[in-house]
């Protein structure tokens, strides 16, 4: 018979931090940050409205459905060739991998 020990709520984000974790779902163009979705609407001649990637960053605070379809959005009308897709995906494996994540399937 086991026994499980609580485990201490300060030693909570450090244990979350380095658990394994898989992916199941993403909707990739969600992962966007702020920073490459500037350079891809630099890049694609894309005007955004967010000043800069300062203001962006702050949107992500979204506080309800419509505001976080804005911001979706927007990331997402910078996607327009092949290489922003690559560029965004490539973005997304070396932030998982730092994670150490393990990804099961991205959709667009
Ligand atoms: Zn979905």
């Amino acid at each position: 018979m086991f026994k499980v020990h609580a485990i201490p709520s300060h030693r909570l984000p450090e244990l979350l931090r380095v658990m394994p974790k898989a992916e199941l779902h993403i909707h990739i163009e969600g992962s966007l940050e702020p920073e490459l979705i500037f350079a891809l609407a630099q890049r694609n001649g894309v005007p955004l409205p967010y000043a800069d990637v300062a203001a962006l960053r702050s949107a992500y605070a979204f506080t309800n459905l419509q505001s976080f379809l804005d911001l979706y959005y927007a990331g997402a009308s910078v996607l327009l060739h092949e290489q922003d897709f690559y560029d965004m995906a490539w973005a997304y494996f070396e932030k998982s991998q730092g994670r150490s994540c393990g990804a099961g399937g991205a959709v667009f």
